[in-house]
């Protein structure tokens, strides 16, 4: 057994070499991959809201409105980005300035029924994809049996 270290990211003990090392840190594999995924998402959002306020960092209040939606509504940073998304891209609703972000609560729900049914439609279409794909792998050996058949009766002239 090596030697006990804490994730920092759950914050429980774990064996030093069964963890991952990032910057002198050791993390639960799990952990670092949900831990470099937030991050990323987190990096995401934020680009988002600046293009979207036109902003170059986002305002002290918008970050107090991502901690609160993480914390008291265990809100997902990618689900924050997407209603967003969902409120001025698909809504086709205009940004105002100085509510910041605060329009999240109301269409979070909505957004992620919208994402899930367009996953859906996407998933069907790529089931269709791999049927067609399918016929397609199906009609070969036929196309093979029949140049057989060709080589066959030309070598038996
Ligand atoms: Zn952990």
């Amino acid at each position: 057994m090596g030697r006990q270290v804490k994730c920092p990211y759950c914050e429980l003990k774990l064996d030093k070499d069964d963890s991952v090392e990032y910057k002198k840190r050791y993390y639960h594999e799990e952990c670092f991959e949900t831990w470099r995924m937030e991050a990323e998402h987190r990096k995401e959002l934020i680009e988002y809201i600046c293009s979207l306020y036109k902003l170059d960092a986002p305002t002290g209040m918008m970050l107090k409105q991502i901690k609160e939606f993480q914390e008291d509504y265990k809100y997902k940073l990618k689900g924050i980005e997407l209603a967003l998304r969902y409120f001025h891209e698909t809504l086709e609703k205009p940004v105002q300035s100085g509510t910041g972000i605060g329009i999240v609560p109301f269409v979070y729900e909505d957004a992620k029924k919208h994402f899930m049914m367009k996953l859906k439609v996407e998933e069907s279409v790529e089931d269709l994809k791999t049927v067609e794909s399918k016929s397609v792998t199906v009609q070969s050996p036929q196309f093979n049996y029949e140049r057989k058949l060709q080589q066959i009766d030309i070598g038996s002239l």
